[in-house]
């Protein structure tokens, strides 16, 4: 045999792409963008998913519902998690095709006291969601989105900062001038957690009394909203980024902007699943809420509500759930960390995912000894590699960084509880869980290949 057919080695998606394939790659990541730049919360991330799957023909179901092979249908969960499925031909106990996502992200949410006023200045304060470096929220323009619920039980949307030529809002951090002792810490603890407090006004009221600025601030709130403070009480208010999604470097062959951590591969299966018809087996495409904080909530991966929906398919269909996990098959559809040369000493360069390589397949994640990670079977391995191979989709097997290095988890682990056989599948990110991530179109294009051929193939 000669070298060539011995030796494993991925090569750059577009050392083999022709015209055709690049424009594909690149038209594709355009729908990305648009999508990205609408969800920037979880909330909005299934709002916007249902936007779409609603113009293709889904409809919303709830278990007791009949349901036919061939329907289209998704689920929401409380507004922040959903299902979508494409019933298939084939019965459920011979398992589903499942592409499990999360769609919220590290971000700062609102303290459920978070208004009040100090050197006449008005601010909210935040409490951090998920892992992030605290450094990065300060100096940056921002933007409030989210949900307030009034007494009344009225529920409201906020969006401020995100639209053209609307004011923004800024975390201060201290000038340079006057570093001296802040520099000498640690990048974790030189901007505590309780100073991440988001400015929002200085002019104060006319009537006269305390905290005048805080008042002013308020009566802006009520005139646009209709809320009192108390009212912040009952709200789930998010600091996101305000920066657009863009195109990154000369070649447009990057995409830049905020939580594609999981959103981009919460994207790839809904474009498959929304391109999907008459699969053998029901295909499901699942965005779960809550991973960043471990999966719990009503509406994290660890909820039965995929139980009910499950359930309620196999009522109406005819099956055994327990049998229809058994013979199921999931890609866990999250982000994986792509090899950065600036930081070599972090990763093992000969298991990282690369940029432009193709969909990331993570057999393990984990940290200390794969400890809390899936880890596929080999058998499972094996039968991922030879559907994607079959179906010509560029993947590649990456690793969460070097031994000891630390780590991290997904889904995975808890679709596998479920006796789901569970493979990580996803895009690879530069800068993950910064403000401001990085991704490669070729891998966005792949991943969506790697879930549509997870649907519609039966190998
Ligand atoms: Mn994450
Ligand atoms: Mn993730």
């Amino acid at each position: 045999m000669t070298r060539e057919e011995l030796f494993y080695e991925t090569k750059s998606v577009y050392e083999k792409a022709d015209e055709a394939k690049v424009k594909a790659i690149y038209d594709f990541a355009e729908g990305y963008k648009t999508y990205l730049s609408a969800s920037r919360t979880e909330r909005l991330a299934v709002r916007e998913a249902v936007k779409l799957a609603e113009s293709r023909g889904f409809r919303a179901w709830e278990p007791g519902e009949p349901v036919k092979p061939g329907d289209k249908i998704y689920m929401v969960n409380r507004g922040k998690a959903m299902m979508l499925a494409v019933i298939g031909k084939n019965s459920l106990e011979e398992g589903i095709r499942l592409a499990a996502a999360h769609v919220d992200n590290p971000r700062l949410d609102l303290k459920q006291h978070p208004l009040y006023e100090d050197s006449e200045m008005a601010f909210f304060k935040t409490h951090y969601y998920g892992g992030i470096k605290k450094f990065y929220w300060v100096a940056t323009p921002l933007a409030i989105v989210g949900t307030v619920v009034r007494k009344d039980g009225t529920v409201l949307d906020v969006s401020l900062g995100l639209e053209p030529g609307e004011p923004r809002f800024v975390i201060t951090d201290l000038l340079i001038h006057l570093s001296g002792d802040q520099m000498k810490k640690t990048a974790a603890d030189f901007i505590p957690g309780e100073s991440l407090n988001v400015l929002l006004g200085t002019r104060p009221d006319a009537e006269a009394g305390s905290d005048r600025v805080k008042l002013a601030v308020m009566k802006l709130l009520n005139e646009k909203y209709g809320i009192i403070e108390a009212d912040l009480l009952s709200s789930e208010l998010c600091v996101v980024p305000a920066d657009e999604v863009v195109d990154l470097g000369l070649d447009r062959s990057l995409v830049g902007g905020f939580g594609h951590d999981d959103r981009v591969c919460a994207y790839a299966e809904l474009m498959a699943i929304l391109d999907t018809e008459q699969p053998e087996r029901t295909a499901v495409c699942l965005f779960a809420d809550k991973e960043e904080v471990g999966s719990v909530g009503v509406t994290g991966m660890n909820s039965q509500n995929f139980e009910y929906f499950m359930e309620g398919l196999c009522k109406a269909l005819g099956g055994d759930l327990r049998r229809c996990f058994h013979n199921s098959l999931c890609l866990s559809a999250d982000v994986c960390n792509a090899y950065d040369p600036n930081f070599p000493e972090t990763a093992d360069k000969r298991n990282n995912a690369r940029m432009n390589h193709g969909t990331g397949i993570i057999k393990f994640t984990g940290s200390r000894g794969k400890s809390g990670s899936n880890d596929a079977s080999a058998e499972l391995v094996g039968r991922v590699r030879r559907m994607l191979d079959e179906a010509d989709v560029a993947w590649q097997m990456g690793e969460l960084g070097k031994v000891d290095q630390g780590g991290g988890g997904t889904v995975a682990s808890i679709t596998a509880m479920r006796d789901i056989d569970t493979i990580d599948a996803g895009v690879p990110v530069l800068n993950m869980h910064a403000p401001f991530e990085v991704i490669a179109k070729a891998d966005l294009y792949m991943t969506y290949r790697a879930m549509y051929t997870l649907f519609n193939t039966t190998c």
